[in-house]
């Protein structure tokens, strides 16, 4: 049975407001915030100078906690070493130390990567079977406790806790009438990551330090689970569709799921796990991340293109290119535009293809221009808040329109002279 709670349900049912900090950069999840952009790092945490570059292009693209891999005792000694070089380089953004297996000796025996890190990820089904398990993750709670870190507590389908897989297993199979498989093991997914914050609480930790995720890999199971998390509990949650895969594949089932579930005001910090495809960047993720909650009107964070798909009328790739440019224009200057022209994130461009629909597409827009297409004459009208006030042609007519751009951004949200 679905469990849909409504926006006003959840309005009145908001998460717990959790701070995280480094030096006198402070990031909320939840508490009716906005929705927090993560990501997180795919190079040897313990090769201190490619972590650091990544962190750094991470950050720059707008992610605004950094999560790292910190397995080893190298890993976690080469975290203290990170984060000061991000310190030296201005950088103040968040790092979360992902821990798994031996999460509890790393933190006792590195005490400064436990300060270094402003939240730890623990997976509870990953800290060690029996009294043991509920001696690390004690461990790790009290370190959290001590430091000032937040916790999310991360449960995964993949490493879920089997012991308690299997007792609800059996429990479910003397019921009259047992719960389908995948039932249970949503259950457990769930009874995973909320007994484990119950115990954090129990030791101490408040809910205002707790962060809840529970993820799967598949859209629809993702969007029934949270909706049950976020109907059952008050804990910020953590968004997110794990190994979502490569390319559109993952673009596309990671937008499909966090889009329904933050259209439903669940999820109170997001990231998106894309499998890089070889030699390509990793903040592809952030801008996925920052892309869907600019597609729903969450948040802003770069000035929206309209394009148009183009069809026979657009005999060269003129189009296409000033499409893609313009877009990779707006976005590397978007962190610019952020510091001294406040607003521009709102913009609306855009680049038409033919006079089909290009001058009144280009006419709604804040500033837009309109292609020649095939068989009209070359040259390619501006638009600025629906008034023509130029016509671009020649051989820089890229340059021409960035500079209008830019021009139009300065003058209307310029702060400074
Ligand atoms: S605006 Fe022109 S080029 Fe673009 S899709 Fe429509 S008809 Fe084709």
């Amino acid at each position: 049975m679905q469990t849909i709670i409504s926006t006003e349900e959840l309005k009145r049912h908001r998460t717990h407001a959790v701070r995280v900090s480094w030096g006198d950069r402070e990031v909320v999840i939840g508490g009716g915030r906005p929705v927090v952009v993560q990501s997180m790092t795919n190079t040897a945490t313990a090769d201190v100078a490619e972590t650091t570059a990544q962190v750094l292009a991470l950050a720059r693209a707008g992610s605004e906690l950094v999560r790292l891999t910190v397995n080893t005792p190298e890993a976690a000694r080469a975290v203290v070493e990170i984060r000061e070089a991000l310190d030296r380089a201005g950088c103040s953004v968040p790092l979360v130390g992902d821990f798994h297996y031996n999460g509890h000796k790393l933190l006792k025996e590195v005490p400064l990567c436990a300060q270094a890190l402003s939240k730890y990820r623990i997976n509870p089904g990953n800290v060690g079977k029996g009294t043991k398990g509920e001696e690390n993750f004690a461990t790790m709670i009290e370190i959290a406790k001590a430091t000032g870190a937040a916790v999310r507590i991360g449960v995964n389908w993949g490493s879920l806790d089997q012991a308690l897989l299997a007792r609800m297993m059996d429990e479910n199979a003397a019921r009259d009438v047992p719960l389908a498989p995948e039932e249970v093991l949503e259950e457990a997914l769930i009874e995973s990551a909320l007994a484990s914050a119950r115990r954090a609480e129990s030791l101490g930790l408040g809910a205002d330090r707790l962060v809840l995720s529970c993820k799967v890999s598949e859209v629809k199971p993702l969007i029934a689970l949270y909706r049950k998390l976020a109907a059952r509990s008050n804990y910020a949650l953590h968004l997110g569709l794990t190994e979502a895969g490569i390319g559109s594949k993952g673009i596309v089932a990671s937008s499909a799921a966090l889009a329904v579930l933050l259209e439903e005001g669940i999820g109170d910090t997001i990231r998106v796990s894309l499998t890089p495809a070889p030699g390509s960047a990793r903040t592809e993720e952030v801008v996925v991340a920052q892309e869907i909650l600019q597609s729903l009107d969450i948040r802003k964070f770069v000035p929206t293109v309209t394009s148009c798909p183009g069809c026979g009328r657009t005999s060269s790739d003129l189009f296409q290119r000033l499409a893609a440019s313009t877009q990779a224009y707006l976005r590397q200057r978007a962190p610019v535009w952020r510091e001294i022209a406040p607003g521009a994130e709102n913009m609306k461009v855009a680049v038409m293809g033919c006079v089909v629909n290009g001058p009144g597409e280009s006419r709604h827009a804040d500033i837009g221009i309109s292609l020649p297409g095939a068989g009209e004459s070359p040259v390619a009208p501006v638009f600025v808040r629906g008034e023509k006030v130029a016509a671009l042609k020649g051989a820089d007519m890229q340059e021409s329109f960035r500079d209008m751009i830019e021009k139009f951004v300065l003058e209307t949200y310029g702060t400074r002279g």
